[in-house]
């Protein structure tokens, strides 16, 4: 199909969507060619290694495609019964969670009142958060209610869970959490 710059710009207007790409679609022109190889390029002489989605417990299936160990691609994988290929728009994502120049990578601090951030070292943030976690708890727990039911709790501590902590790192934060009395524990997932 032969499309004309003034074809292109008029489907442009036509259609509002405001992309080249919508503009092309609303033509009539099938891009899935195009796009097919531009998939097959990024992939080639990549491997595929079979994994699954971190972020919810529907655990759809993945494939994640490394060039000399460096993450390249994340796709849904076409072989998964439920998924059958597909990833929702978060999921569609995850390569941001191990490509991305705006992650995180140190530890920053705000102190109280305070405007600025400053870069904390790791053990110096885990024995604050310690600190505060023993000093909060010493100053709230509860052992009975005043009608003598014991309850053994803590209300001041709330737990939230990242979705893509593991099954192992879970169970740690489960037992660490009810031995010190904490009640709402949840996860990001189910939020
Ligand atoms: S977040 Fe989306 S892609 Fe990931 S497991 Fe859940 S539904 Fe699947």
């Amino acid at each position: 199909m032969v499309v004309s710059r003034r074809d292109f710009l008029r489907s442009s207007l036509g259609l509002g969507t405001g992309t080249a790409l919508g503009s092309l679609v609303g033509l009539g022109t099938d891009l899935t060619p195009a796009m097919a190889r531009a998939q097959e390029l990024r992939i080639r002489n990549a491997q595929a290694t079979p994994s699954v989605c971190p972020y919810c417990s529907v655990g759809c299936a993945t494939l994640v495609h490394t060039v000399d160990g460096e993450i390249v691609n994340i796709e849904g994988d076409p072989r998964s019964p439920h998924n059958e290929g597909t990833l929702c728009p978060k999921g569609a994502a995850i390569y941001q969670l191990h490509q991305n120049p705006n992650r995180m990578t140190q530890v920053l601090h705000r102190a109280p009142g305070a405007t600025e951030w400053e870069v904390w070292d790791l053990e110096r943030a885990m024995d604050r958060v310690a600190e505060l976690v023993k000093e909060t708890r010493d100053e709230t727990f509860l052992e009975q209610l005043p009608d003598g039911t014991r309850v053994n709790q803590t209300t001041a501590i709330f737990a939230l869970g990242g979705a893509t902590l593991d099954n192992e790192w879970n169970h740690m934060q489960q037992k660490l959490m009810r031995g010190l009395g904490v009640v709402p524990i949840e996860n990001q997932a189910r939020i």
